[in-house]
C-alpha cells in the first residue's frame, strides 16, 4: 500500500464511535486509513479492520453504521462525519455484500450457464450482439474484482501519482458525496491522478478517475461535478463492462466464465482499451442525460460541463487529446447542455476555499 495514503486524524471528537460488541460502552475513536482501517482510542491498542471485511449495517439517517466480518459479531462502528464516511466507503469494496453467502455461489453458477450460452452466441453471431446481451449478466462482484485489477494497472500506467492533500481530499469527498446524495450508487470509488492529460474516466465496478489536467482547466466545482456525474452515468449503464466484452473478445469471455480475472492477459489489453475507451454516441448521450438529471436535482447548471469540455478541446478538434476520443464533444452536446440549463436553485457544491483546496489536491502538503 502507498504509505502516502495514510494520515492520522486528531483526537476523538465523538463523530466516530466504536462498540466492541461485548459491552454497551460507547468508545469514541479516530480512524486512520492504512492498508486496513485502523480504529484508535487513546491509551488502547489499535483495532484493525481489513477493508474487504467491512460491511454496511442498517443505521439511522446521517450515520454510517458498519460491521466487520473478522470482528466480534456485535461490534459496530458508527460514523457521523460525512467526509470521513465517504472516504471510508471509497475504500471498502465489499460494503454491500451482506446478504450474499450461499446465494452468491448459486448466482455465479447460474450466471456461468448464461455466459456459456452467450459464448456460443459469440461464435455464431459475433461479439457486438453478445456484448449487449452479456453485460447485464455480469455479476456486480465480478465487475468489482475486475475493477480492482484494472485499478492497479491504471495507477501504474500513470506513475502511481494519486493526489491526496488532506484539504483537497476532504473537498473532493464532499463533492462526490453530494453527487451520491442525488441518487447515485454508494459503492463508487474516486481518485484524482496527477497527469497533465485533461481527462476523466470510469472503470467497471465503480471506480471514477479524475485527472489533475482536467482539474487545472476547470473554473468551478459545477464543471467538475458535471463531468463526474457523466462518468457515473457510464457506470450506471455499465458502458465500461460492455466495452470490455466487446474489445476483450473471446479470451475475455472465457476469463469471465471461469472467474479468472487476475491471470487473464485479456485484462491488460482491456485496461488499455478502457483508458482510451470510446463509447458509442448513444452511450455518450445517455451519460449526458444522467449528468443533466443529477445537476437538475442539485439545482446546479448543466452547461458547466459542456463549457469545461469545450475549453479543453477548443474550437480545433485536437485528435491527440484523449478526452476527445473518449468523449467526442460535438456542438450538439454543448448546445444540449445549454438548452437544459436552468436558473441556479441549489447551494454551491463547494465553498471558494474548498474549491481552491480541490484545485490544489496534487500539491504536496507543506512539510
Ligand atoms: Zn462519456
Amino acid at each position: 500500500m502507498d504509505s502516502a495514503l495514510e494520515y492520522t486524524l486528531p483526537r476523538p471528537d465523538g463523530s466516530v464511535v466504536y462498540f466492541d460488541g461485548r459491552s454497551s460502552r460507547r468508545r469514541p475513536v479516530t480512524l486512520a486509513f492504512s492498508d486496513q482501517l485502523e480504529l484508535n482510542e487513546p491509551s488502547e491498542a489499535a483495532i484493525f479492520w481489513p477493508y474487504a471485511d467491512i460491511r454496511r449495517a442498517d443505521g439511522p439517517a446521517g450515520t454510517l453504521r458498519l460491521t466487520c466480518v473478522a470482528a466480534p459479531a456485535l461490534a459496530r462502528l458508527e460514523i457521523r462525519d460525512a467526509a470521513l464516511a465517504t472516504e471510508l466507503v471509497s475504500r471498502c469494496t465489499r460494503l454491500d455484500e451482506n446478504a450474499s453467502g450461499r446465494g452468491g455461489v448459486a448466482t455465479i453458477i447460474g450466471w456461468s450457464l448464461a455466459a456459456a450460452v452467450s459464448i456460443v452466441a459469440v461464435v455464431l453471431f459475433g461479439v457486438p450482439l453478445a456484448a449487449d446481451r452479456l453485460t447485464p449478466l455480469v455479476p456486480q462482484a465480478f465487475e468489482r474484482r475486475l475493477g480492482d485489477v484494472a485499478d492497479g494497472q491504471v495507477k501504474a500506467l500513470f506513475g502511481n501519482k494519486v493526489c491526496n492533500s488532506a484539504a483537497g481530499q476532504a473537498a473532493f469527498a464532499k463533492l462526490v458525496n453530494t453527487l451520491r446524495d442525488a441518487g447515485l450508487d454508494p459503492s463508487i470509488q474516486t481518485a484524482v491522478l496527477a497527469t497533465a492529460i485533461p481527462n476523466a474516466f470510469a472503470l467497471p465496478g465503480g471506480k471514477v478517475y479524475l485527472f489533475s489536467g482536467l482539474l487545472a482547466k476547470a473554473d468551478n466545482a459545477d464543471e467538475i461535478a458535471g463531468v463526474l456525474a457523466h462518468e457515473l452515468g457510464h457506470l450506471r449503464h455499465r458502458d465500461g463492462t460492455r466495452n470490455l466484452i466487446y474489445n476483450g473478445g473471446t479470451s475475455f469471455l472465457i476469463g469471465l466464465l471461469f472467474g479468472d480475472v487476475t491471470g487473464s492477459a485479456a485484462v491488460i489489453f482491456a485496461t488499455r482499451s478502457l483508458v482510451s475507451a470510446s463509447y458509442s454516441r448513444e452511450a455518450e448521450h445517455n451519460a449526458d442525460t444522467f449528468s443533466i438529471d443529477v445537476m437538475h436535482r442539485l439545482g446546479r447548471p448543466t452547461k458547466a460541463m459542456g463549457e469545461l469540455l469545450f475549453r479543453v478541446t477548443g474550437k480545433e478538434m485536437d485528435k491527440t487529446l484523449s478526452i476527445l476520443s473518449s468523449h467526442p464533444l460535438t456542438e450538439d452536446r454543448l448546445q444540449r447542455m445549454r438548452d437544459e440549463d436552468r436558473p441556479v436553485s441549489g447551494p454551491p457544491l463547494l465553498t471558494a476555499a474548498e474549491w481552491n483546496s480541490l484545485k490544489a489536491i496534487c500539491t504536496p502538503p507543506h512539510k
